[in-house]
């Protein structure tokens, strides 16, 4: 048996339990359960926030997760990623108010930026010499900049128009994400087996796309 921890809801839900259904795998789900048993392959499906999903996977509480690598690469898991899934592309940004002047990332040498990814913007900034105090906040990063907290964010991006929307333009693009699968560091033969049965479906639904 394994189980897998899925976005309960959000941006990741709808592709997530698509892919797993195009691997012919049947169950139940409705929108108030926290977990579904797979009729047709040994699979218990959990539906959790996308920020737990890393941490219950490393943890062994769920043996695999669909997430964000923003998200996983961010809880500091990167080794849990088996396979590359293809969708929820987005990219983590930096992003200024449109008239603030800009030349490159040494422009934010001691500045304030908001952002919902400390450690992936930390090590960006660090790795292009770039000391900036980074605030930490959980949501509408976009609005940090006209309240006065920070001179620039870092967010994700897809289309750019809620940037355009707060008065901010896109100035470096920090990270590219897309949604993959991950699994536990401790996996029985038997679990790995089933993993591996997953994971050629899973390509195959892929290959199939292209
Ligand atoms: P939760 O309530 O589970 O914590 P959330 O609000 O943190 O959800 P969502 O906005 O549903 O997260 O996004 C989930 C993931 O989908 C993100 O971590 C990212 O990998 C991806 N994502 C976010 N925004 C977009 C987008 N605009 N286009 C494509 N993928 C995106
Ligand atoms: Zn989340």
């Amino acid at each position: 048996m394994l189980r897998l921890a899925i976005q309960k809801s959000g941006r990741l839900s709808e592709d997530s339990l698509a892919l797993i259904r195009e691997c012919g795998i049947s169950f139940i789900s409705s929108s108030y359960k926290l977990k579904t048993e797979a009729t047709n392959f040994p699979l218990e499906i959990l539906f959790l926030r996308d920020d737990d999903i890393p941490g219950y996977v490393q943890d062994g509480v769920a043996d695999l997760g669909i997430v964000g690598q923003n998200v996983l690469v961010e809880a500091g898991y990167p080794n849990l990623e088996v396979e590359a899934l293809g969708f929820s592309k987005c990219r983590l940004s930096l992003a200024v108010p449109r008239a603030a002047s800009y030349d490159s990332v040494e422009s934010l040498q001691g500045k304030n930026i908001a952002t919902s990814y400390p450690t992936i913007l930390g090590r960006y900034l660090a790795g292009h010499g770039v000391q900036a105090n980074l605030h930490t906040i959980s949501g509408s990063v976009e609005i940090a900049p006209s309240i006065g907290l920070a001179e620039a964010i870092c967010d994700i991006v897809s289309s750019g128009s809620t940037l355009l929307g707060n008065g901010l333009r896109e100035v470096e693009t920090v990270f590219r994400s897309e949604a993959v699968l991950i699994a536990q560091p401790n996996l029985s033969a038997e679990q790995t087996e089933l993993l591996e049965q997953l994971r050629f479906r899973m390509q195959a639904v892929r290959r199939a796309k292209r």
